[in-house]
């Protein structure tokens, strides 16, 4: 028979879903996958709950329904300023994922070179492939997670397209800073490419630090392609509602490519999502503060067992170095030890690589309540102190 897929055929099946799937075999608890324990705002729950009784719940328009586009164009203006059409500049998709690939769909094609900064979210590169781009990898590097702007510089070519931004970053937990930005910035403008941004986790930058879209920097706003998700700014990660701003030029081929992959998404989520984006500023300090009180919470434990802990300065993890506390072995077989030995769930951070991966980096996460990674810790500590024997 004719061979199927090569980008798909034999692929593994994502970290994340084999973390969660061992962890769920073995009643670990599970700091791997990025998902909350609790499930999401009462409320934004319950306009979902009574827009799907009342209705509609039939097709609603392919890029949006009116109030969800609405609310996505006034968050843009609340938090930073962007003026945007919600019109002509804003698609409503199934989640952030296929934000992402309706982006790479419409923007790249085969032979077209796309910037990848590795680690790297780990559908990005198959969805890059499958559309025929060619690769170039830059790295930000441990323990601090610093970008080599010379070797960035050395990504681009004339046959850049496109780079792909994920800020603030999974699973370095790095903010981009503004110096960064500029540089992207101003390479984007040299070689004439664009930028799709993953910012996912634009409302869990912490410490104080401000999330700045790329979009915003000079030159920047008909170049960029910005991605949200309510499935993390609102702790609702199985609604799977993400959105795209883009300045017409951009928007209108992203929103063909969503036409022909999910063509519309669920009604009333997007209701709900429209109530969620326009809540009070309230809202988006608490839960920014109140993963923040997580984070600490969870560095302080694994410091305390003696990890060497990277700095986070957003989003839902926080990496160790697995031989700061003299664990031998790669991150894959530690992560599973600990999962099955140890009753407790990290994801191992080579699986954000394309090759030649450091393999001693764990990712944990901390969007959980409190006792659930007090437990998570005690395991842990107690699992450490068998392995080191
Ligand atoms: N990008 C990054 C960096 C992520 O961590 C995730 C994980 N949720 C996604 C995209 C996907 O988001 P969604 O669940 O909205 O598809
Ligand atoms: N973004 C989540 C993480 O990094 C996982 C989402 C998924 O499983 N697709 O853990």
């Amino acid at each position: 028979m004719k061979p199927t897929s090569s980008t798909y055929t034999g692929m593994p099946t994502t970290v994340f879903e084999v973390m969660s799937g061992l962890a769920r075999e073995h009643g670990s608890i599970n700091l791997g996958q990025g998902f909350p324990d609790t499930d999401g705002p009462e409320d934004i729950r319950r306009v979902a709950a009574d827009a799907l009784m009342e209705g509609p719940n039939q097709y609603p328009p392919m890029v949006g329904i009116p109030e969800l586009r609405q609310a996505v164009a006034a968050a843009n203006k609340r938090f930073y300023g962007l003026d945007v059409d919600w019109q002509r500049e804003v698609c409503v998709t199934s989640g952030a994922t296929e934000a992402i690939s309706d982006c790479i769909n419409a923007l790249v094609e085969p032979g077209d070179e796309v910037v990848l900064i590795e680690p790297l979210y780990d559908c990005y590169l198959p969805l890059v492939e499958h559309a025929g781009g060619i690769v170039k990898s830059v790295r930000i590097t441990p323990p601090d997670w610093t970008l080599d702007l010379g070797a960035l510089e050395a990504a681009f070519s004339e046959k850049t397209k496109l780079l792909l931004l994920n800020s603030p970053h999974n699973p370095a937990g790095k903010v981009f800073s503004q110096t960064e930005l500029q540089a992207i910035a101003d390479l984007l403008l040299k070689y004439d490419a664009y930028a799709v941004c993953d910012e996912v986790y634009e409302h869990l930058t912490f410490d104080g630090r401000r999330h700045i879209p790329l979009m915003t920097l000079d030159g920047m706003r008909d170049r960029v392609a910005r991605i949200g998700s309510a499935g993390k700014t609102f702790s609702l990660t199985g609604w799977k509602i993400g959105y795209i701003t883009a300045a017409p030029n951009l928007l209108d081929p992203i929103a063909k490519a969503h036409q022909f992959c999910t063509f519309t998404t669920p009604p009333n989520l997007q209701k709900a999502v429209a109530y969620g984006l326009n809540k009070g500023d309230d809202y988006f300090t608490g839960f920014t503060e109140g993963m923040q009180a997580q984070r600490d919470h969870l560095a302080k434990g694994l410091a305390d067992i003696g990890f060497e802990v990277a700095p986070c300065e957003g989003t839902y993890f926080i990496t160790v170095d697995a031989r700061s506390v003299g664990l031998d072995g790669t991150d894959v077989d530690l992560c599973r030890d600990m999962t099955v030995e140890g009753g407790v769930t990290a994801v191992p951070v080579s699986a954000f690589y394309r090759s030649d991966a450091p393999t001693h980096f764990l990712r944990f996460c901390f969007c959980k309540q409190t006792d659930f990674l007090d437990s998570g810790l005690e395991r842990l500590a107690a699992w450490v102190r068998m392995r080191r024997g």
